[in-house]
Formats: structure tokens, sequence, C-alpha cells
């Protein structure tokens, strides 16, 4: 099952954090990186991932090391609120593949909701646009440091 195996160090954001892949960074520090979704379930879906732990889900994270990270969580949702104004917040991860995980790396999503906005599907569809993702991720990073 996948919510019991081993880390593997080439999932797509162990890649990112060694900087092997890019990505739209909103925030890093020793602790956290925070990037955009870049397949957005809505404008601003910001995912916030650990760094220094090979944790697949929230299972596994040490629990020394998750009062940090959730204070960086809190960090960036707080940010991408204030930056983007949406009428509420989803703060959400998930565990294993039944469960809806398709990356193996512990991340939280923070997904903006507007009343009036529909929620495009969770992790699919059509990739946006570097320009897109790079213009929503500049309105929040002066809030996330
Ligand atoms: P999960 O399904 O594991 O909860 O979430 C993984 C998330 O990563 C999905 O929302 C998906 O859109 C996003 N994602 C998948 N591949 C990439 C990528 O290469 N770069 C970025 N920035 N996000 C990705």
């Amino acid at each position: 099952m996948t919510l019991h195996a081993d880390y593997d160090p080439d999932n797509i954001f162990a890649k990112i954090l060694r900087g092997d892949m890019p990505s739209v960074k909103v925030f890093e520090d020793d602790i956290a990186l925070a990037f955009m979704d870049v397949f957005p379930q809505s404008d601003g879906h910001t995912l916030v991932i650990p760094k220094q732990v090979q944790a697949r889900n929230f299972l596994d994270m040490p629990s020394e090391a998750l009062g940090a990270y959730m204070d960086r969580v809190q960090n960036v949702a707080r940010a991408v609120e204030k930056a983007l104004q949406p009428d509420g917040l989803v703060v959400t991860q998930f565990n294993g593949a039944p469960a809806g995980q398709t990356v193996f790396h512990l991340h939280f999503h923070i997904i903006p909701r507007w009343e009036s906005r529909s929620l495009a599907g969770h992790a699919s569809g059509q990739m946006a646009e570097i320009g897109y993702l790079e213009e929503i991720a500049n309105k929040i990073r002066p809030f996330a440091e």
C-alpha cells in the first residue's frame, strides 16, 4: 500500500527541493519550501513542503519537526489570504493514493476559495502558464517573508 512504503528520493518534490526541477517559489527557509501548484485548483493554489525530512506523508513526519513546519504552513496560508483576499481558504493534505495523494513527499495544499468561483479538479487538467503563476506568486511573496 502506498501509505506505507519507502521514501523515493526521486519524487517530484524532492527534485524541486534539490533544484533539479523548476518551481515558482513564494517562501523558503531551512524548514520549508512553498511554491505554486502547476495544476491549480484555484488562483493562488500553493503547496508547502518540509525540508530536511524524508516524510512521504503526515504519518511519517517526525513529531519533533512538525511544529516548525506547521508554523510555515500557517505563515504561507496567512500570506495567501492577505495577498489574494479570498472568501475562504482550504488547507488540506492527503495520505496514500486511495486518499488522493499523487506526490509522495509530505505537503499541505493552500487553496483560496471565492464564493462565485468553482474549484478545478485535483492534480488534473491543463498545466498553468509559468507567467500566470509568477504573477500570483509576486503578490504572495511580500506577505510570506
Ligand atoms: P497530492 O495529489 O499528492 O495531494 O498533491 C500533489 C500536487 O502537486 C497536485 O495538486 C499537483 O497538481 C501538484 N503537482 C504535480 N506535479 C507538480 C510539479 O511538477 N510542480 C508543481 N509545482 N506541482 C505539481
